[in-house]
């Protein structure tokens, strides 16, 4: 690095290119830091889950996400950092058993409290490549007796167009169970709707930037979804809901299925199971 910096003086825009070498290597720098520290961080109790509550037209929870934290030197990393890290490296497969774990266990907690409550899990498409990944699902429903319809599996659209016949197969073997699948950050990918219904997919989550720029533009692409949705049979998430005023519209679209900080932030998992205890609704949109 310092030979590329070096040899960037005789550039023709020497201090951008310095500046850039500088970012290079402090991110690389902090990547072989992050991935030495992934390797003990399950092993050290790094990791947990929180829960961020999925509401109905009425305000009800009806759902929860399961979400990773990474506690590390006194903060948690985001997973938008670490993860892509994890896939790297195949880590994503152990972890992703072990949220997933998390997830049944909360989740048969969870049905003690409020029957019909549902649990989404975020699966990394390498998970799909590990020949053990139908079997582990299949023994985590068993093991917490967890009716496998409210297990709900969020996949990104890059598995919708992956050509591997294998996914496909593993899909369909867990849908079969009984286990939900929907597709996340809905249209920030190249998502054909046809394979969409194809694989029988259950929900499909709007990306928060569509729920960002609902009083623009987004909201023409929400209600397209919303009206492709009827007649492809599947349903409608928005995620990243924020104000009000994006609630009340999604509602004018007919989306009713919402999760955002409108609503709540994701919670440790004792808040979640507490919330659910209360009965309480959040905040309803009008
Ligand atoms: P995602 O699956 O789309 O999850 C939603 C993300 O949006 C979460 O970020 C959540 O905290 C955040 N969020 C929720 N409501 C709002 C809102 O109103 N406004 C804003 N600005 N953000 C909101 P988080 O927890 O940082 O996770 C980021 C991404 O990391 C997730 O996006 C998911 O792709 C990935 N991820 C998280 N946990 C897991 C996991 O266990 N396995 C895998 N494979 N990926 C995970
Ligand atoms: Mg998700
Ligand atoms: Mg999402
Ligand atoms: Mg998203």
């Amino acid at each position: 690095l310092a030979d590329i910096a070096m040899f960037s003086q005789k550039g023709k825009y020497p201090e951008r290119v310095a500046f850039y070498n500088h970012e290079l290597e402090e991110s690389l720098r902090r990547k072989i830091t992050l991935n030495e520290a992934l390797r003990y961080a399950l092993d050290r109790n790094e990791f947990r889950a929180v829960y961020q509550p999925i509401v109905d037209g009425n305000g009800e929870i009806v759902s929860f996400e399961a979400l990773l934290r990474w506690h590390f030197q006194g903060r948690d990393i985001s997973p938008a950092e670490f993860i892509p890290l994890m896939e790297q490296s195949g880590r994503i497969v152990q972890i992703g058993n072990w949220i997933m774990e998390e997830a049944c266990r909360i989740l048969s907690e969870m049905l003690k409290l409020k029957s019909g409550i549902s649990m989404c899990v975020n699966i990394s498409i390498i998970q799909f490549y590990d020949k053990e990944f139908v079997d582990n699902v299949n023994n985590l429903i068993d093991r917490y007796a967890i009716p496998p319809h409210l297990l709900h599996l969020e996949v990104t659209e890059s598995i919708i167009h992956s050509e591997q016949h294998t996914i496909y197969h593993k899909v369909s073997q867990l849908q079969k169970r009984g286990v939900k699948f929907s597709v996340d950050d809905f249209g920030t990918g190249y998502s054909s709707l046809s394979v969409i219904h194809n694989m029988n997919i259950d929900f499909i989550k709007i990306d928060r930037s569509f729920i960002n720029n609902i009083e623009n533009k987004g909201r023409t692409i929400v209600q397209a979804v919303k009206d492709i949705s009827e007649s492809l049979d599947f349903d409608v998430i928005a995620e990243g809901v924020e104000t009000e005023k994006q609630a009340a519209i999604l509602k004018q679209c007919g989306v009713h299925f919402m999760q955002g900080y409108y609503f709540s932030r994701p919670l440790e998992q004792g808040a979640a199971l507490h919330i659910l205890a209360a009965g309480q609704q959040l905040s309803p949109a009008h």
